[in-house]
């Protein structure tokens, strides 16, 4: 069962992205929803906003403390920012990442775009969506498994793989694979099934 924080942002397209790789999904707006989860999704969308939501249902610290259990966590975009030990203009985060983001380092919506990322673990040609993307101009002791142009993009430390970028909109990205192939159990059996239009 994976979890997809679904206050704001592009949760449904995450969501449809899990169940095309034969997983079961559910939409978390309230802690009760987060028990029994086996993995996470932290969606892209609006860091700010997320905050004050997640303060709003009663979520920062229930899910501040599914996210310290060391579940699976696939963080994107924003859903990075929310990790981040270091966020920049400063912004309230729960610090599991050791990076440090700039949040709309790229620029904003004008420089957004589909972009060819460098990476020995994807295959070649691999190319991602970034939406007033974060730079993460420090990725600390991450493990860094993709770059744009140099910058690290995608990184990986224990349980979390995070990106500044969006997988879910594109189908059956090597991204949304490298998470979902790491969780096995029954969805295991289908990820390789084909993306549907
Ligand atoms: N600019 C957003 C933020 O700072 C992130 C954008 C995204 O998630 N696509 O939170």
């Amino acid at each position: 069962m994976v979890g997809v924080l679904a206050l704001q942002g592009d949760f449904a397209e995450h969501a449809a992205a899990m169940r095309r790789a034969g997983f079961a999904t559910r939409l978390i707006r309230s802690p009760a929803q987060l028990a029994g989860l086996d993995a996470l999704v932290l969606p892209g969308g609006e860091s700010s906003t997320m905050i004050r939501l997640l303060t709003v249902e009663g979520l920062w610290e229930p899910l501040g403390a599914v996210l310290r259990s060391g579940l699976p966590v696939l963080a994107t975009c924003a859903g990075a920012i929310l990790l981040a030990e270091r966020v920049e203009p400063e912004q309230r985060s729960y610090g599991l990442l050791p990076i440090h983001v700039v949040r709309n380092g790229y620029g904003r919506q004008l420089h957004s775009g589909t972009f060819r990322l460098e990476s020995d673990v994807l295959p070649a040609g691999t190319t991602a969506t970034f939406i007033r993307a974060p730079r993460i101009v420090d990725a600390g002791d991450c493990e860094v498994l993709a770059r744009r142009d140099g910058d690290p993009v995608l990184v990986r430390r224990g349980p979390i793989l995070a990106a500044g970028f969006h997988p879910e909109l594109q189908p059956d990205h090597p991204v949304t694979r490298l998470f979902t192939a790491a969780l096995g159990g029954a969805g295991g059996v289908q990820r390789h099934a084909p993306a549907l239009p």
